[in-house]
C-alpha cells in the first residue's frame, strides 16, 4: 500500500509479524490504519500498534532501521503505544533472563512461559475496563508479564500472571485480539488514542470475520 498516514491516524509496526490482521480489525472500527517501515512514517499518528511476532527478530530490526529511538522519541511525544504479545516483550522495561529492546513500560515478562509453540490455547475472560461481555483471547507461545510497577494498572490477571495491562501511555496484552472475532479490544486502544470507534462496548464479536479472513482467501468454483 502506497497511501500516507493521516493525521490521527493508526500505525501498525510492519517489520515481521501479524500486521494485517491488526490493519484489518482497525478498518472495521472504522479507524485510518497503515503499516509502518521507517521512522518517518510515525509522524501525524495517534497511535502505533507493535503487533505479535518473534520479539528477538523484532528488536534486531528496530535497532537496524534506527525504529527504536523514533518510537521512544513519538512516545515521549505523546504517540500512544499497543503491544500485542511479542509487541509487549518489546514494550517491556524488564526481559526476564534477556535484554529489553523499547524498556517503554514498567513492567517485567517471562519470555514463552506457556511452553512450545503447541502450548497455545484459546480461553475466554471478562475484562471489566474493555468491554461489559467475556472477549474470547488467543494465546500463541505467549510471554507471562510476571511483575507489574507503580503507575502501571492491571486490566486482566488469570492465574498466575497479568495478561493485559496499561499505563497512561501504553497499552499491553500478552494475546491476540486481533486473531479473534472481538473488536473491543481495537475500540479500547483508539478511545486511549482521544479517537471515537464505532460501536458499542460489548465484546464486539464482528459476524463477518473467520479464521481465514487475513488470508485474502477466495473460494473459486
Ligand atoms: N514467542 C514469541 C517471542 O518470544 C512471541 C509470540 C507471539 O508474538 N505470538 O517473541
Amino acid at each position: 500500500m502506497n497511501a500516507v498516514a493521516g493525521p490521527g491516524g493508526i500505525g501498525v509496526l510492519d517489520l515481521q509479524g501479524g500486521v494485517q490482521e491488526h490493519l484489518d480489525h482497525l478498518r472495521r472500527v472504522g479507524v485510518s490504519a497503515w503499516p509502518v517501515k521507517r521512522a518517518a512514517e510515525l509522524d501525524g499518528l495517534a497511535g502505533l500498534v507493535i503487533p505479535g511476532g518473534e520479539s528477538t527478530c523484532l528488536s534486531r530490526l528496530l535497532t537496524i532501521f534506527g525504529l527504536d529511538e523514533a518510537i521512544r522519541r513519538a512516545c515521549g511525544n505523546g504517540l500512544k503505544l499497543w503491544g500485542t504479545c511479542a509487541g509487549t516483550i518489546l514494550l517491556a522495561r524488564e526481559n526476564v533472563g534477556e535484554t529489553p529492546s523499547l524498556g517503554l513500560i514498567d513492567i517485567a515478562v517471562s519470555r514463552n512461559a506457556f511452553g512450545s509453540q503447541l502450548d497455545s490455547f484459546n480461553r475466554e475472560a471478562l475484562v471489566p475496563a474493555v468491554a461489559r461481555e467475556p472477549i474470547p483471547l488467543t494465546f500463541i507461545r505467549a510471554p507471562k508479564i510476571v511483575r507489574v510497577g507503580e503507575g502501571v494498572r492491571v486490566l486482566l490477571q488469570l492465574d498466575d500472571y497479568v495478561a493485559a495491562a496499561e499505563d497512561d501511555r501504553i497499552l499491553v496484552t500478552v494475546f491476540h485480539p486481533e486473531l479473534t472475532p472481538s473488536l473491543a479490544f481495537h475500540r479500547y486502544f483508539l478511545r486511549k488514542c482521544g479517537l471515537n470507534p464505532a460501536g458499542a462496548d460489548d465484546a464486539g464479536l464482528d459476524p463477518d470475520w473467520t479464521p481465514l479472513s487475513w488470508t485474502r482467501f477466495t473460494h473459486h468454483v
